[in-house]
């Protein structure tokens, strides 16, 4: 479709060229020297210890819950509102699911009180998801996973740049985990990070990235090492060149993204409160620095999502559903068990969840033209 405002849009520009263009022209095209830039650059934004690049946000979740030696017989606590991956990479270990339910319809992430109401002798690991890029209560959920020996792992896949009481998300836990994917704040086309202050979960996750190999490829190249052995069951996990040069200059590109991210938030939210009060604008509260991936908003109950939805489609205007709930999904659909009561918030929200266009190269016409197509959605909608 040609819309006349997209859900997202990704604009890369001379920088992300040249340096494409560079790796390209130095005949060194898998993971090496610009990726170990890209790391330590992206360690120091985060203020981790450790940051390790690889293919996408998945296989960094799944590798932080191996290095945390989660596998069959373990739970793992999770939301269920959140991107499949989140969960995925859970099962992919053997280890089971255990959904908990978000805050409430204000602020969309996972509870601290139905963490610990999940909590079991089989319950190794707490995954939370900065929904939005807004932070988890991650004070409580850390004083929980202290109390019960848990250890935790941060789906930061929207929350690159975010902080809470000055940390960034995705340093609070064990483990955080961050995507690069083209519809992310910053992008290498597919990638990922992990971060960690731990130095044994760091050598681990670099173990386990390259086949569970002592040495890369790399090492050998420039000399450091002849041969190798393996120790670890592995995988192909990598990122290579052209996609960590194409991050640095993302990186670099990053506050000023979510900067503008955050000016446009704070202007449809001020039209919003203004012309479509039927209309809630989760995350009210003040709590740290978003980086505002994507604008939820919540339909009144009872409205018809659907004809919202087809109503600014008609305008060309892209919305989304951030999310169909992951237990709701054939694969994790366990029928045995009523999610009706202990998932009962994250069933409502979804019930009136939209996501409206963002991104930082929209222009202050296009959010006015969607302003004006939500306002008058609302009113045929109310009306009728
Ligand atoms: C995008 C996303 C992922 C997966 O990231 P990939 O890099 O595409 O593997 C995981 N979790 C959440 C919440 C995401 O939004």
């Amino acid at each position: 479709m040609d819309w006349r405002v997209p859900l997202a849009d990704v604009k890369l520009g001379a920088e992300e060229e040249s340096a494409v263009l560079e790796v390209l022209r130095s005949g060194w095209l898998t993971m090496g020297a610009v990726t170990q830039a890209f790391e330590s650059e992206f360690a120091a934004f985060t203020g981790a210890k450790h940051a390790l690049a690889v293919n996408n946000a998945t296989a960094a979740l799944h590798l932080a819950c191996l290095a945390l030696g989660i596998g069959p017989s373990d739970e793992v606590i999770s939301p269920s509102l959140t991107f499949v991956a989140t969960a995925n990479a859970i099962r992919y270990t053997g280890a089971k699911v255990v959904f908990a339910d978000i805050e409430s319809d204000d602020w969309l992430c996972i509870c601290p009180n139905a963490i610990e109401a999940a909590i079991t002798e089989r319950t190794r690991a707490i995954m939370v998801m900065h929904y939005a890029g807004f932070a988890c209560d991650m004070p409580a959920i850390m004083r929980i996973a202290k109390e019960r020996g848990l250890a935790v792992i941060e789906d930061a896949a929207h929350a690159v740049g975010a902080s809470f009481q000055g940390k960034a998300l995705g340093t609070w836990g064990d483990i955080g985990c961050y995507s690069f994917f083209g519809n992310k704040n910053m992008t290498t086309a597919e990638g990922g990070m992990l971060t960690t202050n731990d130095d044994s979960l760091a050598e681990k996750i670099r173990l386990l990235r390259s086949h569970g190999m002592t040495t890369l490829t790399w090492d050998r190249h420039q000399g450091h090492a002849s041969s190798y052995d393996v120790v670890a069951l592995g995988y192909n996990y990598r990122i290579d060149e052209l996609r960590s040069a194409i991050g640095r200059e993302q990186l670099k590109k990053l506050p000023a993204g979510n900067a503008r991210r955050a000016a446009l938030v704070g202007r449809y939210r001020a039209a919003f409160s203004e012309h479509a009060p039927s209309l809630v604008l989760p995350f009210g509260e003040s709590r740290g620095n978003s980086s505002q991936h994507i604008l939820p908003v919540l339909l009144p109950t009872g409205a018809d999502k659907q004809e919202f939805r087809s109503l600014l489609k008609q305008d060309g205007i892209q919305t989304s559903f951030h999310y169909p709930p992951v237990h709701t999904f054939e694969i994790y659909n366990d029928r045995s068990q009523d999610f009706s009561n202990s998932l009962w918030m994250t069933e409502h929200v979804a019930k009136r969840q939209v996501t409206l266009p963002l991104f930082p190269t929209m222009t202050d016409e296009q959010q006015q033209l969607v302003i004006e197509s939500v306002v008058s959605a609302l009113a045929r909608i109310d009306a009728s």
